[in-house]
């Protein structure tokens, strides 16, 4: 080029810009060239004068800048998603409560019958849905890690759950081989569930299209001579070239096309497992495509064992509930699991029925929806507030849209939320609370 620079000064008798990529033994420069002509007195061109600026850092800070601005783009386009569908799983909580509050108490009441069996699965089926929809509202939930005391067995199938209809309907052979007896993970288990999830698709994308019988295999179980647990997942597609391998887990890189892939995914279940002092790493492949291998330490033993720490406390099933909920159907069932329980219960529909109410009698418990139209949540508390201050105490919220703002404002007061579907478990804990603090007579 340097050549044709001087050709173009001669010809032209001017300066001349180029840039140029040149190759030198430790990598790639990019650089701007200047060369404009030398002249003589006789105005003739004898000498051509060049600058050399090396402009690598910045065109691979440009690069690196326009490579986040399309990933950003793609993750604000999965937070959108990720909205969407939270919205459409909270309205589903309300229809599931219904389900899963008639079942639990058909249950019980079916107990020992030719029909046991039946509602057991109908059940079942029921606690799947709100598994998957509560899935769904914690992965658009963005807030810090919550770790729980979660076992291993729980999460892959939670994550199988949400992928195993994928993997049927490409005709993916499923085997899990989990050993007995794993120990407890202190963790947060929906990051868990989302690395899970993800390890899984991954794989499923990478056996599509692939001649062979295509298999995932997803296996647990403690490593010998340290404590950790490990879970690996193991496909048999593609494999990964060792190019691709040294890159796998950086943020951004993907294989894919523009559109598909966001690179996003191996990176950030990386750093969630960093987060929990694990590893994520792409091992020696088990079925001949990839495996890759998640190592965690074990739980540290729940502090206090609630069961030994407190004598068995009375279940807190007693006296009057006030159950307020703009859906009759829902407040309905909420009132006829207390029932059952022994509470006596009766049923508003909104936030000035509550206060009607509590204009003739007091109340053990107050259980109140959230969202409701006219007076919400917050409006009736602030009522209650000022107009009946001792039954503050006895307040529990209950929510189906636990991302939503007014949701968030109302943890501050410092009530019990107990989200729906209700589970008698969630209820009585939250009852208990109540009677924990001294707050039932
Ligand atoms: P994305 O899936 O959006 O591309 P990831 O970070 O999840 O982002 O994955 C990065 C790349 O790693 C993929 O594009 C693919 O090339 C490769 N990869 C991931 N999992 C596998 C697998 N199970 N088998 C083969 N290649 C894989």
């Amino acid at each position: 080029q340097a050549d044709s620079a001087i050709e173009a000064n001669e010809k032209t008798g001017t300066a001349f810009a180029f840039d140029q990529t040149i190759k030198l033994p430790d990598g790639k420069r990019h650089v701007s060239n200047i060369r404009f002509p030398i002249r003589n007195k006789e105005g003739e061109t004898t000498h051509v004068g060049g600058l050399v600026f090396d402009r690598t850092v910045e065109k691979e800070a440009a690069d690196a800048i326009s490579a986040a601005r399309e990933g950003l783009h793609q993750s604000e386009k999965l937070a959108a998603l990720g909205q969407l569908l939270a919205g459409v799983a909270h309205e589903l909580n309300n229809p599931l409560a219904i389900v899963m509050g008639r079942a639990a108490m058909l249950k019980d009441k079916l107990a020992g019958t030719a029909h046991e069996d039946s509602i057991q699965r109908l059940r079942d089926a029921a606690d799947r849905c709100a598994r998957i929809v509560k899935t769904f509202i914690t992965m658009a939930r963005q807030t810090g890690p919550q770790r729980t005391m979660v076992q291993i067995p729980d999460l892959i199938e939670a994550a199988l759950d949400m992928t195993g209809h994928g993997l049927r309907a490409a005709g993916i052979a499923l085997e899990l081989q989990i050993e007995p007896d794993l120990p407890e993970l202190t963790a947060d288990g929906d990051q868990l569930i989302q690395v899970l999830m993800n390890l899984i698709i991954n794989g499923q994308h990478a056996m599509a299209g692939q001649q062979n019988e295509p298999k995932l295999l997803i296996t647990a179980r403690q490593e010998a001579g340290t404590a950790r647990i490990l879970v690996e997942i193991s496909d048999n597609g593609s494999g990964v070239a060792d190019d691709v391998a040294a890159r796998i887990f950086d943020p951004f890189f993907t294989t894919k096309d523009v559109g598909v892939g966001t690179g996003l995914g191996l990176s950030v279940c990386q750093s969630m497992i960093e987060a929990h002092g694990g590893t994520l790493e792409l091992t020696r492949p088990v079925l001949g495509g990839a495996t890759f291998r998640i190592g965690l330490p074990p739980g540290e033993a729940e502090v206090v064992d609630r069961a030994d720490a407190k004598p068995a406390v009375e279940i807190p099933y007693r006296g009057s509930a006030l159950v307020v909920d703009d859906e009759q159907e829902v407040a309905d069932i909420l009132a006829e699991m207390l029932d059952e329980k022994g509470m006596t219960c009766r049923v508003v529909t909104s936030g000035q029925a509550a206060l009607e109410a509590l204009a003739e009698q007091r109340f053990d418990a107050i259980f109140s929806d959230i969202r409701m139209p006219r007076m919400g949540g917050s409006e009736l508390l602030a009522a209650i507030e000022r107009d009946y201050p001792d039954m503050i105490r006895r307040i529990i919220f209950a929510t189906g849209d636990v991302l939503h703002p007014e949701v968030d404002a109302l943890r501050k007061s410092g009530r019990p939320i107990v989200e729906k579907p209700y589970d008698p478990e969630q209820l009585r804990a939250a009852l208990l609370q109540l009677h924990e603090i001294g707050e039932t007579p």
